[in-house]
């Protein structure tokens, strides 16, 4: 096996192998764009690392090899003490993890090289802060020296010397701090910074496998759902340097506004500095468009190698460039991150530029980035109290109280409390804290900074960069013309205009959910572009999806809005929530009934009731399928809280009181008491055990469907029974059932067409679909139930129990509950599928589990060929998206 490929063996496909920053080097440096010369270890090398605990037995050889061969290109070799070739160091995954993982640079630097680099680049500070910057940065990541320590040292040297920016050090005091780090690495790491260029590669390239394994690493691919054992690449590149005066500097561009879609010149620049100044947001930069003024020659060959890279890639680019003495270079370039709103954006962008087709859009896009843009926003009418504005990092509203570190916001968040994480700048240290957060505001770096970059991926509201904001770390507040801001005051964000206020701005409505409602025209001119976007990738979903989608509703309101966000049908309506309320009374004095008379009076009471719902919900489904299921929770939840009812019956006989009633009640609720009542009495039994239940709600539905009917109506009703095990339960409950139909269409003269169905949620019911389709005319799986059955997890009480050790160890990246477990639970889905369709070639299968709008699930029912999913309202738009997506 090979483990090293130089940039010219490349290309963009190989990201599995040569990480993405390896594979997009390779690409550009066969673009002829202007690449340092440089190889990649491959993931291959690292996960044998990983496995053995060492370096694979070739690498060595193969590394001296392309050492060899970049070392002739460049006419000097590595370390070499009179014009050393420097190299850089860096991680480089399949996934982009930014900030995560390690990156050393100057490698090749030593007591003797310095002089060397001195003299070839007449510019001894240059030489000088390069070598101490390979120590610092090679005693934090490669020797694990608390890198405090450094940054302790350096403030002290500007302090001694009063000054307040890194370049106003100069040689001499440089080579002091060079010393002094050294000691420090010697003191801490116990042993002296290797001299040796060949040993610092070694041990660099070694550091940058470990660092795929770090906390931080861990718990961002946790977040993002990256599998832990990709491992990573690492590039060997050689040094062009930003920092060699004024003519040079370094910089990070956008093809365009990752935050808008907009085109344009997008980025930060920063003269005189290394790449890492930028991303940690060190210095302040200045706008990509002022580099036009500084360097006219490099920003007309930036804005030319930008075009190209978006023609090839056909998206948006991130890139990060340096120009060394008016000579530009490309460090990186990827399909850059962007933000919800920008995703749609872009997409159309591209259909319109011809660069794409509609199902490339699709795939440009997806379910969360569309639910993120359903969220609120502040609304403009409100009063507020503006406290200052900062860079629109990452676009929601955010509202909570103000923390000034990782520890209090995960601390606080904990406890309930809504927080908002405030620092001068992030780095991966705080991952933790942004996760807890409901939002980022920093007072430093630009729209590519740690803090920007990462709340864009976790889709988290984030405004960076606010510069009138002083924020006191270690006092905990923050000051602003005047005014204080302490910990635990509210402060609310808006990551799409950069604005900082005090105190809590309502929220509104977003203009999807107002294009969705239909109180917002795609079509009108000053219609937002964003909901133009929405309008046409949603239109190129429907055009293609396969999967039907239908709504989780129980009433007229619920079912207008599931239509208007474009439900196809009712997959679920839950009847127990139309016993609530004062209705609930009904329900218990038909539990309690202790004659016949009585009950079948309490089922009278009922009956109009129901059929009212019935006919409200048909009306607003007219021409949809309505699936409407029959009594499902177990009968104890009509009931009073056992605990509460005892009390009241003992404080009564204590006062000699005797009520008959709650003495009846009382027994009545310890008769209904049950353990585990989840498995208890429910669904398709309680319409077994009590008599006349289930027929009293078909018969509601049958009226309803004929009095709609007769009102020239077109109602589509399904019957469906719930919690069913055997083709038994099924077939009795289906014999009352149709009787009731029948005898409905007798009185009314009205024929109707009522199809009869099942939810399969129970294992067994999935096990022997192909029996139960004998009896069902449609299948609905109860993914809730069936994942609760199938694992033995309790829905009610796994999340907050021990959910969470499960998902720090990996047992799972995400809850069974939330995204359907394919291999277990989706394996049932599949085969009683099949085996429901081999008894009855017609069966409709549908799901109406919460799985029903979850991105991922929708995909694999499209695979497995069910004919809808049905979910809550808000979640139709997404699972539409989603459908499109699935089939394109
Ligand atoms: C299910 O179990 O997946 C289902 C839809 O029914 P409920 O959530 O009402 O139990
Ligand atoms: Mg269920």
């Amino acid at each position: 096996m090979k483990f090293v490929y130089d940039f010219t063996e490349g290309n963009k496909e190989l990201k599995d192998l040569l990480g993405g920053k390896g594979a997009n080097l390779a690409e550009m440096t066969n673009l002829g764009l202007p690449v340092p010369p440089g190889f990649t270890i491959t993931t291959e090398a690292c996960k044998v690392y990983l496995d053995s605990g060492d370096e694979p037995a070739a690498l060595r050889d193969e590394v001296s090899a392309h050492l060899s061969a970049l070392e002739a290109a460049m006419g000097k070799k590595l370390g070499q003490a009179d014009d050393p070739l420097l190299v850089s160091v860096r991680s480089g995954a399949k996934f982009s993890m930014p900030g995560m993982m390690d990156t050393v640079l100057n490698i090749g630097l030593s007591d003797k090289s310095v002089q060397g680099l001195a003299k070839q680049s007449g510019d001894d500070r240059f030489a000088w802060d390069s070598y101490r910057r390979l120590i610092q940065m090679f005693g934090k990541t490669v020797l694990g020296v608390d890198g405090e320590l450094f940054e302790d040292a350096l403030d002290k040297a500007k302090q001694a010397k009063k000054v307040t920016v890194d370049t106003d050090l100069d040689a001499a005091e440089l080579k002091k701090l060079v010393t002094k780090f050294k000691k420090i690495v010697k003191s801490e790491a116990g042993r002296d910074f290797p001299q040796d260029a060949r040993e610092q590669m070694d041990l660099a390239i070694h550091a940058v496998f470990d660092s795929w394994n770090t906390d931080r690493a861990k718990l961002y691919r946790r977040q993002e759902r990256i599998p832990g054992d990709l491992g990573t690449a690492v590039n060997v590149c050689s040094m062009v340097f930003g920092n060699l005066g004024p003519d040079s500097g370094t910089g990070v561009a956008f093809t365009r506004d990752p935050a808008s879609g907009q085109q344009g010149v997008y980025g930060d620049y920063l003269q005189n500095a290394q790449g890492e100044d930028v991303v940690a947001g060190i210095r302040n930069t200045v706008p990509l468009a002022d580099l036009e003024q500084i360097d006219k020659k490099s920003y007309d060959q930036l804005m030319q190698i930008m075009e190209t890279l978006e023609t090839h890639y056909k998206d948006l680019c991130d890139i990060e460039f340096t120009i060394e003495r008016g000579q530009l270079w490309m460090l990186q370039t990827r399909v850059g991150k962007r933000t919800a709103g920008a995703a749609f954006r872009i997409a159309t962008q591209l259909v319109d530029q011809g660069l794409i087709d509609e199902a490339e859009a699709l795939q440009r896009v997806n379910g969360s980035q569309l639910a993120q843009l359903m969220f609120p926003r502040f609304d403009e009418d409100a009063k507020v109290e503006q406290l200052g504005r900062g860079i629109a990092a990452s676009p929601g509203a955010a509202v909570g109280k103000a923390v000034f570190d990782s520890y209090t916001a995960i601390k606080w968040s904990r406890s309930g409390e809504k927080v908002i994480l405030i620092r001068r700048e992030t780095n991966p240290d705080d991952l933790d804290g942004m996760i807890a957060a409901e939002g980022i505001l920093t007072s430093r770096g630009g729209k590519t900074s740690h803090a920007a970059v990462v709340a864009r991926g976790m889709g988290k509201t984030c405004v960076c960069g606010a510069e009138d904001l002083e924020v006191d770390t270690k006092r905990r507040r923050l000051t602003v013309n005047g005014h204080v801001v302490e910990e635990g005051d509210v402060v609310s964000i808006d990551g799409s205009t950069g604005k900082v206020y005090l105190g809590e701005v309502p929220v509104v409505p977003s203009p999807v959910v107002e294009y969705f409602e239909g109180r917002m025209h795609a079509g009108a001119d000053d219609a937002d572009e964003l909901v133009k976007a929405v309008h046409r990738v949603m239109a190129y979903a429907d055009r293609v999806r396969r999967l039907r989608v239908r709504a989780n509703a129980d009433n007229a309101e619920d079912a207008l809005r599931a239509r208007r966000f474009g439900a196809q049908g009712i997959g679920l309506c839950r009847t127990e929530h139309m016993f609530l309320g004062e209705r609930r009374e009904m329900v218990e004095h038909l539990i309690l009934a202790d004659t016949d008379e009585e009950r079948e009076n309490a089922l009278k009471e009922l009956l109009p009731l129901q059929k009212r719902d019935f006919i409200e919900l048909f009306e607003a489904m007219d021409g949809l399928p309505v699936t409407v299921r029959l009594l499902d929770p177990p009968l104890h939840e009509f009931l009073p809280d056992i605990t509460e009812l005892s009390v009241r019956v003992a404080l009564a006989e204590s006062r000699k009181d005797h009520n008959e009633n709650d003495l009846r009640l009382l027994q009545a609720v310890h008769r209904l008491h049950e353990q585990n009542p989840m498995l208890g009495l429910r669904g398709v039994r309680l319409g077994l055990v009590i008599p006349g239940l289930f027929t009293m709600q078909v018969r509601a539905i049958a009226e309803a469907a004929a009095e709609r009917k007769n009102a020239k109506g077109d109602p589509r009703a399904e019957i469906m029974i719930p919690l069913v095990g055997t083709v038994q339960e099924l077939e009795i409950v289906r014999e009352e059932a149709e009787q009731v139909i029948a005898d409905v269409e007798r009185t009314t003269g009205v024929a109707l067409k009522l199809a009869l169905g099942t939810m399969i949620e129970l294992p067994r019911a999935a096990l022997t679909a192909g029996q139960i389709a004998e009896a069902a005319e449609f299948f609905s799986f109860g993914t809730n139930d069936l994942t609760q059955t199938v694992w033995g997890f309790s829905r009610d009480d796994v999340e907050a129990s021990f959910f969470t050790a499960y998902l720090e160890k990996g047992i799972f990246g995400v809850s069974p509950f939330e995204t359907i477990d394919k291999d277990g639970v989706g394996k049932l889905v599949r085969d009683a599928a099949a085996a429901g369709r081999a008894t009855r070639p017609d069966l409709k299968l549908g799901v109406c589990g919460e799985h029903g709008g979850d991105p991922e699930s929708v995909h694999f029912f499209h695979e497995v060929g069910l004919d809808y999913v049905s979910c809550s309202p808000f979640r139709i738009p997404v699972a539409r998206l989603e459908a499109g997506r699935a089939a394109s």
